[in-house]
């Protein structure tokens, strides 16, 4: 029998195949371009969608951009200026580190990055198609970065088959936008569908002024949470028992600035408010955790909405409990009698 030739493969069916991890839906893609633009310090954020970013994404940052000489590289697999070393992943800053996002999103779709780096008086643009340089040119434009993409797996069928419907996609964006607003509440977030605004939130002071200005809730409806032990904390906003419905329309967790949709801390915050809610209601919650980044694996997911904790149980229980105290003594402030 004749014997199989081994090859290598392509960079750009590397990348495909990757991008199949990365990328299921035109979420991953605003997450990615989203984290990037946090990453790159940027204070002002535009994320355009047509048809729940099936048929174009584009995210507008003036945060320090690329270098033209480095432009290229970003595009390339692996490459990343946000860590050197293995050791760098235990004290991460940033949301990227697997230089991954950008190669295999382009990929996959009609690609174009544009970029200023203040340093320079003009920028560079790229176009990719499916993985492959296109065009390249120099051109004037604001500092930042503009990543556009269309017609996001157009050439892969099977992905594009298991679409969902513009609503969910929508849906799925707006959600992770909202929660990188809470948790951004300096950066402006203007977000565009089909043409028209669906919000614009512009830079607020604090996290407390964001919350008012996207929850909505009187001061009486919520209490600041604020609670640690040794290097775990929580802190965030949680809605009183007044607040609760049937279904929150803020229910958003954040592990060390990260947004997830974590089943512990979920658990945690539940959990806190065990016997202070009619049953069947829920409460709104803003809720940040920090906790030793030795504690958990962020490695544990490419797409990293999920996370791994060492001591689930642990990290469950001192939620919990932050959650408790915090609602506690507010449902004991508010209800004693007013004698003014
Ligand atoms: P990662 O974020 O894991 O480093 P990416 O593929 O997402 O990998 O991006 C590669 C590199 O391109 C980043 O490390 C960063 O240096 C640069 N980059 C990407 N997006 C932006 C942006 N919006 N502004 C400035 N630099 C960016
Ligand atoms: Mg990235």
């Amino acid at each position: 029998m004749q014997l199989l030739e081994i090859k290598k493969l392509p960079e750009h069916l590397i990348n495909q195949i990757k991008a199949g991890e990365v990328v299921e839906r035109p979420y991953n893609v605003v997450k990615e371009l989203v984290e990037n633009a946090v990453d790159a310090k940027a204070s002002q954020l535009h994320i355009e969608l047509l048809d729940g970013g099936k048929q174009l994404i584009r995210i507008t940052d003036n945060g320090i951009g690329i270098a033209s000489s480095q432009l290229f590289t970003a595009l390339e697999r692996h490459a990343t200026s946000k860590i050197n070393k293995f050791e760098d992943l235990e004290k991460l800053a940033s949301f990227g580190f697997r230089g991954e996002a950008l190669p295999s999103i382009a990929s996959i779709c009609h690609f174009t990055i544009k970029s200023r780096p203040a340093s320079q008086e003009v920028g560079k643009e790229i176009h990719i198609q499916y993985g492959k340089k296109s065009s390249e040119k120099d051109l004037s434009m604001p500092c930042g970065t503009v990543v556009q993409i269309k017609d996001l797996f157009s050439n892969v069928p099977v992905r594009l088959k298991f679409l969902k419907s513009t609503a969910t996609e929508f849906t799925h964006i707006h959600d992770f936008l909202t929660a990188m607003a809470f948790a951004n509440p300096h950066i402006s977030f203007r977000f565009s569908h089909n043409g028209r605004d669906v919000f614009f939130y512009h830079a607020k002071k604090n996290l407390n002024e964001r919350f008012i200005e996207i929850v909505g809730l009187d001061s009486k409806e919520y209490t600041e949470v604020n609670y640690s032990r040794g290097t775990f904390k929580i802190t965030g906003f949680a809605g009183l028992p007044s607040a609760a419905k049937t279904t929150p329309s803020y229910f958003i967790t954040f592990v060390n600035g990260r947004y997830v949709k974590d089943k512990i801390v979920r658990s945690g915050i539940l959990q806190g408010y065990q016997g202070l809610l009619t049953k069947g209601l829920i409460s709104p919650a803003l809720i940040f955790t920090e906790v030793d980044p030795s504690w958990v694996d962020v490695n544990a997911h490419p797409s990293k909405t999920e996370i791994r904790f060492y001591d689930a149980s642990s990290i469950q229980e001192l939620v919990s409990i932050g959650i408790q105290n915090a609602v506690k003594e507010s449902v004991h402030k508010y209800s004693k009698p007013n004698l003014e």
